[in-house]
């Protein structure tokens, strides 16, 4: 498949005081038009900031400093406001944890989708109204035209994520990021709505990039999954060969954190320790501090980025014989 999203080696840094910290290294991955891909690490692992820099939304004091974004065969500069607006809600939507901070308390929800169609679309105001009220059929809520004029705080989290699911789809993107889309709602809400992520992308083919804490929500809707720890990819496969042959320490340990049949009951699994923050980053590998694996080198050598499988890449000096370096 095309390739729709490509990172090369992209740096993000923020600046703090007089000083630049790198808070995204050496990121290089694709998403192919229909693909779904997870990222998934602890928080503080730079998910969220490696999805706003695809969006042209890094924070003020951040900046891309290296590499690149190309988005559908164009490439993204970081300068270039007019550039992402462009791109922004036509070619990729986001849709975040928290719905009720991306709408507007005081325009009806349905409105709400009808206008992004007319800032997009070049549509009529009744063709959006209808627009907007078909794509809320789509993604599951029922009464739609009662429905299109309620207000956000009449709904329930659940319906307020398909509202926002619905505005991100409204202008057909190529790509939709999800940012912890179902981390705020409960288990049964959340299961639907992982499964509507999954069948809109079987049928509208909009790829998905896919972040979360959680490896067990990525699998229910992605085929791939890239593992990131403090700012940089650490592995990167197939869902299955990440659930049943995770070659990354770090994965590993995700992997033993996820709740399962055969543990219930029994306390889950916490890594110990914590993700280093960007200002205390040294020389070695990152997860050096919390490895069970760490060796001498692992301390002072950064590891570089093995192909270890046609689709397994993995960072850590524990596959240095094994791999050939990318
Ligand atoms: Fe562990 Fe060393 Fe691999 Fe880092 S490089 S994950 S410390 S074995
Ligand atoms: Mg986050």
């Amino acid at each position: 498949a095309n390739a729709l999203l490509e990172l090369r080696d992209l740096e993000v840094a923020f600046t703090i005081g007089k000083r630049t910290y790198p808070a995204l290294q050496h990121i290089t991955f694709q998403v192919g038009e229909k693909e779904t891909v997870g990222i998934v690490g602890e928080s503080g692992c730079g998910k969220s900031l490696t999805s706003l820099s695809v969006m042209g939304l890094l924070p003020e004091t951040a900046a891309m400093t290296k590499g690149g974004i190309v988005l559908d065969g164009r490439p993204m500069e970081a300068s270039s406001r007019e550039g992402w607006s462009t791109v922004r809600g036509k070619q990729v939507s986001m849709i975040f944890q928290n719905p009720m901070s991306a709408l507007n308390p005081l325009m009806p929800v349905g409105k709400q989708i009808a206008e992004m169609a007319m800032a997009h679309l070049s549509v009529s105001k009744p063709e959006a109204k209808r627009l907007a009220m078909d794509m809320m059929a789509k993604v599951g809520l029922s009464r739609v035209e009662r429905l299109y004029n309620d207000y956000p705080h009449q709904l329930s989290g659940g319906m307020m994520q398909r509202i926002m699911i619905a505005m991100a789809l409204i202008c057909k993107p190529k790509l939709l990021i999800a940012d912890e889309p179902t981390t705020a709602l409960d288990v049964t809400i959340q299961a639907q709505i992982l499964d509507l992520l999954r069948d809109l992308n079987e049928s509208t083919g909009t790829a998905i990039l896919f972040i979360s804490h959680d490896l067990g929500v990525i699998r229910e809707v992605c085929r791939r999954v890239i593992v990131m720890y403090a700012g940089t990819i650490v592995e990167d496969a197939s869902v299955e060969e990440i659930l049943d042959h995770p070659k990354h320490p770090y994965t590993a340990a995700l992997l033993q954190s996820l709740p399962s049949a055969d543990k219930r009951g029994r306390p889950l699994y916490t890594i110990p320790g914590r993700v280093p923050p960007i200002t205390d980053r040294g020389a070695g590998c990152p997860f050096a501090g919390r490895c069970p694996s760490a060796s001498d080198t692992c301390k002072s050598a950064a590891p570089a980025l093995w192909q270890v499988g046609a689709q397994h890449r993995v960072r850590c000096h524990l596959y240095a014989d094994g791999g050939r370096a990318v």
